[in-house]
């Protein structure tokens, strides 16, 4: 199994060194034709009106939107969330718009902005897992065809739509493999 890694901004190196702990090989994608035999796309965190621009100025937007339809499996994290999306509310930034959710950047509030917190996560079984946020945005309102792995303050940080997940705190910042794992699971069960 390959799994790509949008290397255009943000936190890619910490992704790559997890799947590598995990055994898995990864590419870095910053053109289409990276997206060619890759088994998942992962969008890391970054700031979501600067990948938006260099996923248009690397041709890189419409062939990601595409083979999302097609049945790419997608993992979005906070900007990957954001870019996922259908509806940023009160913007009009670039996304791939593959999810079927309405988001809220920087949702946090000023001192919340970055904070740390361990939840219980169903579908990671019992353990708690420690979530970081970072300038983290929220999905406020999502259709039904959106499942809602985790919520927090009654807001949406963890989701999955078909072939998409997307969180909006960090999971690679961590040691613990279990959202990756559930991803290549999700890929492996597709
Ligand atoms: N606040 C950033 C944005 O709007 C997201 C932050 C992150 O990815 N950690 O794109």
């Amino acid at each position: 199994m390959k799994i790509g890694i949008l290397a255009l901004q943000g936190a890619v190196r910490e992704h790559r060194n997890l799947l590598c702990r995990m055994g898995v090989e990864t590419a870095d994608v910053l053109n289409p034709e990276d997206l060619n035999g890759i088994d998942g796309l992962i969008l890391p965190g970054g700031e979501s009106t600067t990948v938006g621009k260099l996923l248009v100025r690397y041709n890189l937007l419409t062939p990601i939107v595409e083979q999302g339809k097609k049945g790419l499996p997608v993992f979005g994290v906070c900007t990957g969330l954001i870019l996922l999306s259908k509806h940023i509310n009160n913007s009009e930034q670039y996304r791939l718009g593959l999810m079927d959710t309405y988001v809220e950047r920087n949702a946090f509030g000023r001192q919340l902005s970055s904070f740390e917190a361990d939840m219980h996560i169903p579908v990671l079984g019992d353990i708690p897992f420690h979530t970081v946020f970072i300038r983290a945005p929220y999905i406020d309102k999502a259709g039904d065809s959106v499942k809602v792995l985790l919520s927090y303050q009654d807001k949406i940080i963890f989701a999955e739509q078909d072939n998409f997940i997307a969180a909006a705190f960090h999971p690679e910042l961590t040691n613990d493999t279990r959202i990756h794992e559930y991803f290549l699971n999700k890929i492996i069960s597709m």
